[in-house]
């Protein structure tokens, strides 16, 4: 007899189809799995037999053959253990055929019949949207995120036979909350340290605002114990709720990444993600061998990549995040297939002056100037050129860390935040800093006199073309943070002036 089961497997962040096909029929017994699985799907066979029979369920001594279809498609993980178990129950007459009518199934098997939840379950959950979907117990919250209702688990197989077969009810899932925060690696975003905590750094403070306002990459220069990470540890709660759209794909990025999103449900907080400079490539930007998974720069989609130390990360990662920020999303490529991921997020850069940190005027360190100018060059100039925004963060003054004002809390800055996001999206881009030059000319209104101020700086050759069009966008960010979408006044192109990158900067030189 022949049993075919839906499900799915997952293919970076999507969910494909498979069609789990079970023939059992007379002859020597045997279990044979056809139909491009991998390592981990050919074990199946092996889980689902000790989970049948530790289940108290029978196996059938005749030929058992599997085939997953579409045969084009490479099938990988442990997902398609429950699908091949019901269908060699169905197949050898243990279950009626309409018990499993209408429905999928997703889960790995244990040996001693539990069902165990897997990565990428929300994804899988939305490919098989159309029918009533059986997954384990731990996975029911997350599956439920993307659908409404006709989501069933059970705790073991047993269990869910007796479900199938009408001998025992279902249990009702709990529905999953509404919101939400995504795990993050570093300080927590909702809830993480106030702004208010930093004493002094205005200058920082304020590209911090800018750079979030804007969606500007943002570079900060400055020795060890300036404050550079409690700066950037801000940047997540500073930016606005992810919209649904981009809560659903950072939470898919999150699932295929096998990172579980229950109980906490949808995330609505932008993720805050600070990989250490000793990480791959791959665990960067993501793929892998046996499975393509999302890189940090996919799972930091929607908030904030923060690389602390920019200048001891490999080349080779440094290099491979310029297409994605170019284009907020990255395709990878191995062996077994390719990927795309989504991959829009703000960059946080921080880096020392120099080797030994001091940094200062050329001369003022034990480092020689060939090493100031090699460790300046480490990121290179194309990478350079995507910071719109780059600050000196010197040390604390002790005045301010003694006695000085407390600063503005995160939320009076988040407020500012929202209103100048809100202004980008009536210019249909997510932020200033996609506004391209055109677009730029076409949407920003400009007084004579800040115009004469740009004019001025270009005259003087202290202004490229493209490092125009970076102060015209900052200047676009700062004149909204004002508020009401106001023209950008001569006022607000000097400051722009001030916070634009130039590696000038990371050279020790003063700013122009
Ligand atoms: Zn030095």
């Amino acid at each position: 007899m022949i049993a075919a089961i839906p499900s799915a497997v997952l293919i970076g962040v999507d969910g494909k189809l498979v069609s789990v096909e079970v023939h059992v029929s007379n002859g020597l017994p045997g279990f044979t799995v056809v139909g491009l699985p991998d390592a981990a799907v050919r074990e199946s066979r092996d889980r689902v037999r000790a989970a049948l029979l530790s289940s108290g369920l029978p196996w059938p001594l005749r030929r058992v053959t599997v085939n997953l279809a579409p045969s084009g498609v490479r099938k990988g993980g442990a997902g398609l253990d429950l699908p091949i178990a019901v269908g060699v129950l169905v197949a050898s007459g243990e279950l009626a055929p309409e018990a499993v009518d209408g429905m999928a199934f997703i889960g790995e098997l244990g040996l001693d019949g539990s069902l165990r939840g897997l990565a990428g379950t929300l994804v899988l959950a939305e490919a098989l949207r159309h029918r009533t979907l059986v997954v384990p117990e731990v996975s029911a919250g997350e599956a439920a995120l993307c659908r409404d209702g006709r989501v069933r688990s059970a705790g073991n197989l047993r269990q869910l036979v007796d479900c199938l077969a009408g001998r025992h009810p279902w249990t009702e899932p709990a529905p999953p909350p509404v919101t939400g925060g995504l795990p993050a690696s570093g300080a927590a975003p909702g809830g993480g340290p106030d702004l208010s905590e930093i004493r002094g750094q205005r200058l920082a403070r304020r590209a911090l605002e800018v750079a979030a306002a804007g969606g500007h990459h943002l570079l900060l220069v400055g020795p060890p114990g300036s404050g550079k990470t409690m700066l950037a540890n801000r940047m997540a709660d500073l930016l606005p709720p992810l919209s649904r759209a981009t809560a659903l794909e950072a939470a898919r990025v999150h699932s295929a990444a096998g990172v579980p999103l229950t109980p906490s449900g949808l995330p609505c907080r932008p993720p805050f993600r600070a990989p250490h400079h000793g990480a791959s490539a791959v665990s960067m930007i993501g793929g892998g061998t046996t499975r393509m998974r999302p890189g940090e720069i996919s799972l930091a989609h929607g908030g904030v990549l923060f690389l602390d130390e920019m200048g001891e990360f490999p080349t080779v990662v440094l290099d491979a995040l310029r297409q994605p920020l170019e284009e907020g999303q990255v395709r990878v490529s191995r062996a077994g297939g390719s990927a795309t991921f989504p991959a829009r997020f703000v960059l946080v850069g921080a880096m020392n002056p120099c080797p030994c940190g001091e940094g200062g005027p050329p001369g003022h360190c034990r480092c020689r100037e060939s090493a100031r100018e090699r460790y300046a060059h480490r990121l290179s100039a194309p990478l350079l050129d995507r910071f719109d925004i780059a600050v000196r963060v010197d040390r604390p003054d002790v005045d301010d860390l003694i006695g000085g004002p407390p600063g503005e809390t995160t939320a009076t800055v988040a407020a500012r935040v929202a209103a100048a996001r809100r202004l980008a999206t009536e210019r249909r881009v997510p932020s200033n800093a996609a506004l391209s030059g055109p677009a730029l000319g076409r949407t920003v209104p400009m007084t004579d006199e800040a115009a004469t101020e740009l004019e001025l700086e270009m005259r003087s050759g202290a202004l490229t073309a493209r490092g125009l069009h970076r102060v015209h966008r900052i200047a676009r960010t700062v004149a909204d943070l004002d508020g009401g979408g106001a023209a950008i006044e001569a006022s607000h192109v000097r400051e722009a002036l001030l916070l634009r990158c130039q590696r000038r900067l990371l050279l020790g030189e003063e700013p122009r």
